[in-house]
């Protein structure tokens, strides 16, 4: 994992003399960088960013640079895109369940493909027959994903052939596949496995007179937050085999979010005050578990954190069990309960690099502490 084009150290230091903190620095470079990582390590298939993770428009602007592609979930997104002037048959929008106004707000803007996963959802695409394509979400359960996308959403795939007839007998267009296999996942095992059942399908389908022509993959694909993961290319060589193998000629979408926009944030807060409490001390920062730490509690994610003159490799005291604490008035917003750390001062900088996926996107302004201030850094 590269973070060389992440800021140093120094550059911190200015950066949050000039815009105070909390900070989140966004390095564009970064973005490019995994998004060619992972087009190679997926050769083939159309990497179409979803926004979710990370909805910035210079992460969008970049990954048009590269001519990637994009996955929508919701109106909001749809604005940044077409703000930042992407081509509408660039996008999908992959929300299993939409109300008849995003259906139009996205077809207003050029984007056409959707998804569906039950058949509540069909009769409201009826209006727009001729205009939308479908591609038909399944569920495969995971229960060592980090996140597991499969519970909410996807139909049952025994259940999926007929659904899609039923689809399909309604004149509705549906070109294909998708899942998602669970995000932040570990092993490969379930992209393998859902990939050999959509092959099954499409034979199923086509014995139907059903022609499909697009299969995707989703997201999922890990990064390294505070232990190693597999090297993307060695976790994506038996994706990318066994599409090429069971898929040849068919249009191959995946939506990666993540992978993409994690490495590319790295958080700089203050410590506000500290305390000592029961023989412990207790840090408090002006970013928490309501800011950008949301991720802690909602995508259940663990991040590094050190104190900035660590970085800088400057002296430091004997490291002590230490509490790290976010800034409002709630008991539950304790980031860390027990880290070795040094001791620290009020004011001091202190920084979680691996910031940018599900972080300031969850974030609240609870208690009216600001969410932290976005800068493009390159
Ligand atoms: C959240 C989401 C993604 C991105 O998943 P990552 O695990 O961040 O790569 C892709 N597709 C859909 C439908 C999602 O909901």
């Amino acid at each position: 994992m590269s973070t060389s084009s992440l800021p140093d150290p120094s550059r911190m230091r200015a950066l949050a003399a000039e815009h105070g903190t909390p900070l989140l620095l966004l390095s564009t470079q970064t973005i490019r960088q995994q998004y060619r990582t992972l087009k190679q390590a997926l050769p083939g298939v159309q990497l179409h960013y979803a926004l979710k993770p990370l909805p910035h428009p210079a992460v969008v602007q970049a990954i048009k640079d590269e001519g990637g592609y994009f996955d929508l979930a919701t109106n909001g997104e749809v604005d940044i895109v077409r703000g930042v002037g992407v081509d509408p048959s660039r996008c999908i929008q992959s929300h299993p369940i939409k109300r008849d106004s995003d259906i139009r707000y996205c077809l207003e803007y050029g984007c056409r493909t959707f998804i569906f996963d039950n058949p509540y959802e069909l009769p409201k695409f009826l209006p727009y027959k001729d205009q939308v394509e479908l591609l038909m979400r399944l569920s495969f359960r995971n229960k060592e994903a980090q996140c597991d996308l499969s519970l909410k959403f996807g139909v049952q795939p025994q259940d999926g052939l007929e659904l899609m007839r039923k689809a399909v007998g309604m004149g509705l267009k549906v070109r294909g596949l998708s899942f998602h296999a669970g995000s932040q996942l570990l092993n490969n095992f379930k992209y393998i496995e859902a990939i050999s059942f959509c092959r099954q399908l499409f034979n199923l389908a086509a014995l139907d007179g059903i022609r499909l022509d697009t299969v995707d993959i989703g997201g999922g694909y890990p990064v390294p937050y505070t232990d190693q993961v597999m090297p993307i290319h060695y976790y994506c060589h038996p994706i990318a085999a066994e599409l090429e193998r069971l898929f040849p000629g068919v249009r191959l979408i995946a939506e990666p979010g993540r992978f993409i926009a994690a490495p590319a944030m790295t958080l700089v807060a203050s410590v506000m005050g500290k305390a000592e409490r029961q023989g412990r001390m207790w840090y408090y920062l002006d970013d928490g578990l309501y800011g950008s730490y949301s991720g802690k509690l909602y995508d259940h994610c663990d991040y590094q954190f050190m104190p900035l003159s660590k970085l800088e490799g400057k002296a430091s005291g004997p490291e002590k069990l230490s509490v790290v604490a976010g800034p409002t008035c709630d008991s539950i917003d304790v980031i860390y309960n027990d880290i070795m750390l040094p001791e620290l001062e009020c004011g001091e900088l202190v920084t979680s690099p691996m910031m940018g996926a599900y972080t300031s996107a969850s974030a609240t302004d609870f208690n009216f502490f600001p969410r932290a201030t976005i800068v493009v850094v390159d």
